[in-house]
């Protein structure tokens, strides 16, 4: 058997027509472009590339991108007054700091600063909150694109035992929160538990998020087990890999998300959409 790969670069330019559309029909109505903004602290060149992959997609569905790309050594107090700002500005529904931040930053403070209703990364503890009440608003981009790519396998959740490897802020716990209230069965392996290849081999849906090559092996993967790889590892050859070992992993799965071009482009995707979520907030209140 060799399992069907999961298109997340097809998928998320759908997704993308989708909010476009939306914004067209705004426009037609007289109303402002969503506006997002997006914050780019020091020189790291993985976060340039995701950035300038933001700004791209902001152009193609037609919003008003506005990028402030500050010194390494800025200092938490002016990151903090420039949110201030961003939170006051009407044309400004999103509101983006790239991550990972300067070690003199406190990333809490400075996500918690933002306006929840300008949060589209979906990182503040009211829309982390909103998503354990089974409440979700803005939801992170990452786990809510995957959540999309699982929809489009035909995936139906109820009674399924899912298994996350990795267990971080933006991937792994809003993760577990998407899927239970999809009405799977959890389980989260991290860096302590002891029987990851053992539990990973019971999971009806894999899901790897952790940032090592080839952690989840191949023989691993139950049959007809969904794999989403979320892993992005730079190998020595320059080429991008995940953290499944793929070829081995396809061999028996059902469904399964390669690395590029699987969830990578759905995380921007799914920010448009909240960015546009984000607009009708802010306008209804
Ligand atoms: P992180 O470093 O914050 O978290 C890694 C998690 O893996 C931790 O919870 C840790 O306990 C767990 N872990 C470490 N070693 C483990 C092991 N041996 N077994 C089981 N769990 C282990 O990472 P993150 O920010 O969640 O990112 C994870 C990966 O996903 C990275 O490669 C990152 O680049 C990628 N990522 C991709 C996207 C995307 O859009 N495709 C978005 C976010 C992150």
């Amino acid at each position: 058997m060799s399992a069907q790969i999961i298109d997340g670069k097809k998928i998320a330019a759908e997704v993308r027509v989708e909010v476009k559309k939306q914004v067209t029909q705004r426009i037609a109505a007289g109303k402002r472009s969503p506006g997002l903004a997006v914050i780019l602290i020091g020189d790291n060149p993985a976060s340039q590339v995701y950035v300038n992959n933001k700004q791209k997609a902001c152009d193609e569905v037609g919003f008003l991108s506005r990028s402030y790309h500050l010194p390494a050594n800025t200092e938490q107090s002016a990151l903090l007054e420039t949110i201030k700002q961003l939170n006051e500005d009407n044309n400004i529904d999103g509101i983006l700091v790239q991550l990972p931040l300067p070690e003199h930053i406190d990333a809490s403070a400075v996500i918690e600063h933002i306006h929840p209703n300008k949060d589209v990364d979906g990182f503040h503890p009211t829309n982390i909150g909103k998503l354990m009440l089974r409440n979700p608003v803005l939801r992170p981009c990452t786990p809510y694109g995957i959540m999309h790519l699982l929809d489009v396998t035909g995936e139906t959740y109820k009674g399924r035992h899912a298994v996350i490897v990795g267990a971080s802020n933006i991937v792994g716990r809003p993760m577990v929160m998407e899927l239970l209230l999809a009405g799977a069965t959890v389980t989260v392996c991290h860096r302590f538990t002891r029987n990851t290849p053992e539990l990973v081999a019971k999971a009806d849906i894999v899901i790897a998020a952790v940032g090592k090559v080839n952690l989840v092996k191949g023989d691993w993967i139950k049959d007809g087990a969904t794999v989403i790889d979320v892993g992005i590892n730079r190998l020595d050859n320059g080429k991008l890999a995940g953290d499944v070992e793929f070829d081995i992993a396809k061999q028996k799965a059902t469904w399964i998300s390669p690395v590029p071009g699987g969830v990578g482009p759905m995380t921007v995707a799914m920010l448009m959409k909240n960015t546009l979520a984000a607009c009708n907030l802010n306008e209804a209140s």
